[in-house]
């Protein structure tokens, strides 16, 4: 029972059974299948159609296709009626008009529906005799029979010919027999009715195969078709292989030579070809050869001999086994018709996912307009071509654009599956070619398998986000490292400065409270030396007052005694003066008076005062005024000191020879040089000459009388003044002391002498 019916573009009907699944029909078909559902049984051996009949000669018997009721009162419906009382059949024969077939049961005679049996003899073919009206030949399973098919009943005679399982027989006009035997052999037969009988075997020495061999004429020539291909008989040609392989009587690309299942020539004079991979004609050409062609709807698997009958309106029954197959060409039918390659299903094959069904322009534009999650690249393309006369013969060729290089080769498969596809677009292209080599369209799919997430774009841009932070942050750090390291050596700097000012601030302290000290020592000191003059000298001038007075009343020894306490009084007096005048300059307490003073003047006083200690000790003492008048700003009482402390060393360290006073003016500085003969300075003793207390002979063993303080004083004066001192000096031969002056110490001498002139 049909539920449901639908017709595809091929011409196809499609049928939902009840209970059966689905049927497709071929509508309308150029095949027509007969079994045992439409009354055929038994292997199909032979057919024929005789007087309008179509009759079936099986291994069960004998059949006759009918249209008529099944039971009655019914539709008339095709199918083949069992010929009753006829045992397993082999072949049809028409003699004379009349149609018999051979059986294992004997020969009947075929009319209509009925059938008469005219002989018992067991064979497989039966012909008629030529010349000879009422003899036939029998092939029978070991040899040949000879039938008088004269009366009702034939009578038969074996003939002298041992052949095996005779399949089929072929008389030339001359009468020569050749017989195909079931173990391959050929048998030829010549004078079998005269006692000159020639029975002739052919096998495998002369080229035949080891196949069963089956006897055709075409046009004049022996044929022998075998399962190792046709072969040709070739006369006069005894001492050779007489029967040569034909290969133009087979369809080219017969590549196995043992492929040939059929072989029959119709009246037409074309070829049936039977291989295994179906059905095969030879049209016979202008110039006797054949074209050989492969009509698509008998193009299906053969396993067993078929066998083929054309009927003369050109349509062919194939009986393969049990099965009868009707094949008419005038039936208009393409198998040629266009189809498209599909692609059924996309599958994610981790997940078992689906991801593309087969069908939705929608769906398919999903798939790169969305795209495909990455998780889900593993994906399998099932593919399909609706081409549907010999669909196992389909082949497929795939592309997946964007990861193959080109086509795949071609293949039954279909299926292919892309293990972890990367992102990217995609192309998925699959094309056909069917059994009857017609390429189909090819089916195309586009599809784009998106990124993981960890190579979107949002993740690039992530990461140059963080790098791009991470820059910004490395450089802030680094900002932030040396601004941190700058405050901490500002607030270095700021706790040193801090630190030094507070040491400034006690150093200061410590400076006023020294400065403090130092004014209150000062203050000591001014006490002390006012004190200290007071009290020393006040009693050291009573003392040389009253020594002074007694002295002038003393006589003898107490005047000489007087004497020496006075002059030593007188040096004690000297000496303290020079003590605190020392003191006093040290302390900077003393202040020079800056007046016009006449050098030379002074100089010839303190000479003048000095002389007659030269005198004394006789010695040269010369004086020599290079300017005259020579004026100078100076304190006149001090220029005194210092010309008196100098000229007076001269002559105290000169013990003969002379000294020589010489003043002058160079370079606006008033020159005092004191030159001597004296026991002069020693290198060592240079360095301490201007230095207190300090003599070049000391303790009792020294020369000369002072308390070293002289020098000092002098040098200490010539400073105030702006001066210098300098000395040079030989030991044992003599010194020479120079005192530089300032003319001009402030304002111009000149102009104020010249005033006062
Ligand atoms: P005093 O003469 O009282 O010892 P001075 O200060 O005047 O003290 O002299 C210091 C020393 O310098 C003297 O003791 C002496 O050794 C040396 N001196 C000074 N003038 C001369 C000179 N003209 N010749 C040699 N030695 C001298």
């Amino acid at each position: 029972m049909v539920n449901h019916a639908f017709e595809d573009q091929q011409g196809g009907l499609w049928l939902a059974l009840n209970g059966h699944g689905i049927l497709r029909v071929d509508v309308p078909s150029q095949l027509s299948y007969y079994e045992h559902q439409l009354g055929l049984e038994g292997s199909v051996r032979d057919m024929i159609r005789f007087e309008g009949s179509f009759y079936v000669a099986t291994g069960s018997g004998l059949f006759v296709l009918e249209h008529q009721p099944i039971m009655p009162n019914r539709e008339r419906r095709t199918r083949f009626m069992r010929i009753p009382d006829v045992p397993q059949t082999w072949s049809f024969s028409v003699i004379e008009n009349q149609l018999y077939v051979t059986s294992e049961g004997g020969i009947y005679r075929i009319q209509g529906n009925q059938v008469r049996r005219v002989s018992d003899k067991a064979g497989f073919v039966l012909v008629a005799l030529q010349g000879t009206p009422h003899q036939r030949y029998l092939g029978t399973y070991d040899g040949l029979e000879i039938v008088n098919a004269e009366g009702p009943a034939w009578v038969s005679e074996r003939a002298a010919v041992d052949v095996n399982q005779v399949r089929s027989i072929i008389e030339e006009a001359d009468g020569t027999l050749w017989m195909g035997s079931i173990d391959g052999t050929v048998t030829r037969v010549e004078n079998l009715f005269s006692e000159h009988l020639n029975i002739q075997s052919y096998g495998e020495e002369n080229g035949l195969p080891a196949h069963p061999a089956f006897l055709e004429k075409i046009k004049d020539d022996l044929v022998v078709s075998t399962r190792a291909g046709i072969y040709r008989y070739v006369a006069g040609n005894e001492a050779s292989n007489q029967f040569v392989l034909d290969p133009t009587l087979v369809p080219p690309a017969s590549s196995a030579a043992d492929s040939i299942l059929a072989f029959e020539p119709d009246a037409a004079g074309d070829l049936w070809v039977a291989r295994p991979d179906g059905v095969h004609i030879g049209r016979l050409q202008a110039d006797g050869s054949y074209d050989f062609e492969s009509p698509p709807a008998l193009q299906f698997d053969l396993h067993l001999f078929p066998q083929i009958y054309v009927e003369p309106d050109g349509v062919a029954w194939i009986g393969h086994g049990n099965e009868l197959i009707r094949y008419d060409a005038h039936i208009e039918k393409t198998y040629n018709a266009p189809y498209q390659a599909a692609i059924r299903e996309v599958v994610d094959m981790r997940s078992r996912r689906t991801m593309y069904g087969g069908m939705g322009a929608a769906a398919a534009s999903r798939l790169s307009s969305e795209g495909i999650a990455y998780d889900d690249n593993t994906l399998e393309f099932q593919y399909a071509a609706p081409t549907y006369n010999r669909p196992e013969e389909t082949q497929y060729q795939y592309f997946l654009e964007g990861k193959d290089e080109d086509w795949s080769g071609w293949t039954a498969q279909t299926s292919k599956t892309y293990p972890s596809l990367r992102e990217g677009n995609y192309r998925f292209r699959v094309r056909a070619v069917n059994g009857q080599g017609i390429y189909g369209e090819e089916a195309v799919l586009n599809f784009r398998i998106l990124p993981p997430w960890y190579r979107t774009w949002w993740a690039f841009s992530l990461y140059f986000v963080m790098l791009i932070s991470a820059l910004v942050l490395g450089h802030r750090y680094q900002v932030a490292v040396t601004e941190s390291r700058k405050a901490q050596e500002h607030a270095e700097e700021l706790a040193r400065e801090r630190m030094v000012n507070e040491r400034l601030q006690e150093v200061n302290l410590r400076l006023q409270e020294a400065n403090e000290s130092l004014l209150q020592a000062n203050r000591l000191k001014d006490e002390f030396l006012a004190n200290t003059s007071h009290e020393l000298r006040t009693p050291l001038t009573a003392i040389l007052g009253f020594t002074s007075i007694m002295r002038d009343e003393a006589e003898g020894q107490h005047r000489e005694f007087l004497d020496l306490i006075s002059s030593n009084g007188e040096r004690l007096l000297t000496t303290v003066n020079s003590l605190l005048d020392l003191a006093r300059i040290r302390a900077g307490m003393i202040t020079l008076s800056n007046e016009v003073t006449n050098v030379n003047t002074q100089v010839v006083n303190v000479v003048r005062l000095l002389s007659p200690l030269a005198k004394q000790k006789n010695l040269i003492f010369t004086l020599t005024v290079k300017d005259d008048p020579l004026y100078a700003r100076l304190d006149p009482h001090y220029l005194d000191r210092i010309l008196y402390n100098i000229i007076g060393n001269a002559i105290k360290f000169t013990e003969e020879g002379r000294v020589e006073v010489e003043v002058g003016l160079e370079d606006a500085m008033v020159v005092v040089q004191v030159l001597d003969t004296g026991v002069g300075i020693s290198e060592a003793f240079m360095p301490e000459l201007f230095v207190e207390f300090q003599q070049e002979s000391t303790g009792f063993g020294r020369s000369h009388e002072g308390s070293g303080l002289g020098l000092a004083i002098t040098s200490h004066l010539v400073n105030l003044m702006g001066g210098e001192i300098d000395v040079e000096s030989t030991k044992g031969a003599g010194s020479i002391f120079t005192v530089r002056l300032p003319q001009n110490y402030g304002e111009s001498v000149e102009e104020e002498v010249g005033m006062t002139a």
